[in-house]
């Protein structure tokens, strides 16, 4: 039978199997010895021990699409970033930080600006211009008042969704908003899941609907950019990216170069100055982490 990893805990894997059971795995086994690691979001092939204790055994991993290593998951389609409009209102280095680390790793973004109900009107139109200019989707939400969560459950459909973000902007309350019809079959998650309460947290498989799976994370409030050299910054910036072409100078990092179209655009108002200003404190960052 096949199915997928939803969690790893203190030698355990529980898989969402494909008769609607979550099942009890042990790690050890064949893994070992190919100094290979299942990761959450991995699809596997398992073996029923025990059909009353739901207990299995994996028996091979299917072939990955890709793994992300921040947070580590395996077959994801994209990742649905949260911020909340007030309590908390958005940190922005912070949301530019995460989008670098995704387009780093090659994985589309939804933006999502939460508690639109608290949210002022101006702000809000602002940020959606300025994301949806840089090529990303944006999407205003409340979950008080239910507005965005169709369009939400639209961009789930049929995809592995990391969900991200601070902690207090609504990713709960979002996450159960989707659940819906299944609410039953998570409560089976969490019983089953509830010798892990005590343990760190780690990423988790909240299966919406057939084919459908968020991955829970931690709450994050700071994030590093790693294994990165400065110079690759400016590729992590779709809107730049979109200018580079007309730079005088190939390779031109946008910041002292004459002839620069990106920083024309900025002075002409089609790039956002606090994502440029955030360029420069994160470049000024990797610059100074790489001299120690
Ligand atoms: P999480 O920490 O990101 O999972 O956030 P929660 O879902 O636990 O929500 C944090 C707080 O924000 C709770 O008190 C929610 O009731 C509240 N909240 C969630 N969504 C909204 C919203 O759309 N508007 C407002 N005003 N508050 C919200
Ligand atoms: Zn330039």
């Amino acid at each position: 039978m096949q199915g997928k990893i939803i969690k790893g805990i203190a030698g355990f894997y529980y898989i969402y199997a494909e008769d609607g059971n979550i099942y009890e795995c042990k790690a050890k086994g064949i893994f070992r010895k190919d100094n290979f690691k299942p990761l959450v979001g991995d699809n596997v092939e398992i073996t029923v021990l025990n059909e009353e204790e739901k207990e299995g055994s994996v028996t091979s991993i299917l072939p990955r699409r890709n793994s992300l290593i921040r947070p580590a998951v395996a077959n994801v389609d994209q990742a649905f970033l949260i911020f909340a409009m007030e309590n908390p209102k958005p940190n922005f280095l912070l949301l530019d930080r995460f989008l670098i680390m995704m387009e780093q790793q090659k994985i589309p973004v939804v933006i999502c600006f939460n508690k639109k109900d608290v949210g002022e009107k101006k702000e809000m139109e602002k940020l959606y211009e300025i994301y949806t200019g840089c090529g990303y989707c944006v999407v205003l939400s409340s979950t008080y008042e239910g507005e965005g969560m169709d369009e939400i459950r639209e961009i789930l459909k049929g995809k592995t969704t990391v969900v991200a973000g601070p902690s207090g902007v609504g990713k709960s309350s979002i996450t159960n908003c989707m659940q819906g019809e299944v609410q039953m079959e998570t409560g089976e998650i969490s019983k089953k899941l509830k010798r892990g309460k005590h343990t760190t947290r780690h990423s988790q498989v909240i299966p919406v609907e057939k084919n459908t799976f968020l991955v829970d994370t931690p709450g994050f409030s700071s994030l590093y950019l790693t294994d990165m050299k400065e110079e690759e910054l400016r590729d992590y910036f779709p809107e730049f990216v979109m200018y580079e072409p007309q730079c005088r100078f190939q390779g031109c990092m946008h910041i002292h170069e004459p002839g620069c179209a990106v920083k024309k655009a900025l002075s002409e108002g089609k790039i956002s100055q606090q994502r440029y200003d955030n360029y420069l404190a994160l470049y000024e960052e990797l610059k100074e982490k790489r001299r120690y």
